[in-house]
């Protein structure tokens, strides 16, 4: 890892009140682990898009394998829609609709 991946890991930490999204544990900066929601396999970086795969509404901040594998919604399309809703919302509040 370097400087950049540690930086970016301690503000993914601390996005998520440090506890793990899925069971509520308490994380360390080195317990945790980023989980995809939709995977972040080639199917599916083609089906959705780099840019979906890699926004940080699709990585889920948990313990361990086991709630990152809660995590997956990639069989639910009304979940991955949902999520992609979400993402675009987000995204277009960088970019205010003129009065
Ligand atoms: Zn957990």
């Amino acid at each position: 890892m370097n400087e950049a991946e540690i930086e970016q890991r301690k503000i993914a930490l601390s996005k998520c009140g440090g506890v793990c999204e899925v069971c509520g544990k308490q994380l360390t900066n080195s317990t945790w682990q980023g989980a995809h929601r939709i995977a972040n396999t080639k199917p599916n970086r083609a089906k959705w898009g780099d840019f979906v795969i890699d926004h940080p509404e699709n990585i889920a901040i948990v313990c361990s394998l086991k709630c990152n594998h809660v995590c997956n919604i990639g069989y639910n399309p009304g979940e991955c829609l949902r999520l992609i809703k979400k993402i675009v919302e987000k995204e277009l509040q960088k970019f205010p609709e003129e009065a």
